[in-house]
């Protein structure tokens, strides 16, 4: 089993442009403003840092390897969805396509990982742009039920509720850990 102070690999999945770089940014720490586009320096797609969730540290590596379905670099998607402790599989609240998107890859990580349970967070991101909004908040939260999985709103150009997300995807760590 897995000690306490080895890494969980944490790894974003989504379509394009749904915010998976944004939130990696935000993770490694490199904005600290609204204007999240500044930061493009970040162009490592691994960081790893550690956390304090309810009172104890966590050490997470996050993986932003997700690349678009164009490229069909099918090697580095089986990876992704082989080699993750848990998922933020993300969406764009204003783009419907990303929210079917996710709904697919939810099925091809149940298919590479049938007897695992892997624990994965559904993210409806950009809830700050409420007028372009396509996918409501119970369309989330009854494809999350359906696919066993738990949902969260979230807004990376806000910074809103993005550490939420990472604090979340570390109980579910934390309870699988501690059942085995
Ligand atoms: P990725 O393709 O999934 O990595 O998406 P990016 O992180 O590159 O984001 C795509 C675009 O959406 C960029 O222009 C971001 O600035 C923008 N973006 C990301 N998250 C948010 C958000 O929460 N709200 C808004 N309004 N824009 C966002
Ligand atoms: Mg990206």
């Amino acid at each position: 089993t897995r000690g306490r102070g080895v890494p969980f690999r944490v790894v974003l999945l989504g379509g394009s442009d749904v915010g998976k770089s944004a939130f990696a940014r935000i993770f490694a720490g490199a904005a600290d403003s609204m204007d999240i586009d500044d930061c493009e320096i970040y162009g490592d797609e691994t960081s790893e840092r550690t956390i304090e969730v309810d009172g104890e540290e966590a050490t997470i590596t996050l993986l932003d390897t997700w690349t678009t379905e164009d490229d069909g670099n099918c090697m580095a998607q089986e990876q992704s969805t082989q080699t993750g402790d848990a998922y933020l599989l993300l969406y764009s609240i204003t783009d419907r396509a990303s929210f079917l998107r996710a709904s697919e890859l939810r099925i091809t990580l149940r298919c590479h990982r049938p007897a695992r349970h892997t624990p994965i967070i559904l993210v409806g991101n950009k809830c700050d742009l409420v007028r372009g909004r396509e996918v409501s908040v119970s369309e989330g939260l009854a494809c999350a039920a359906v696919f066993d999985c738990k949902f969260i709103e979230t807004s990376a150009a806000m910074q809103h509720n993005v550490w939420e997300a990472f604090h979340g995807i570390v109980r579910q760590l934390r309870l699988r850990r501690d059942s085995k």
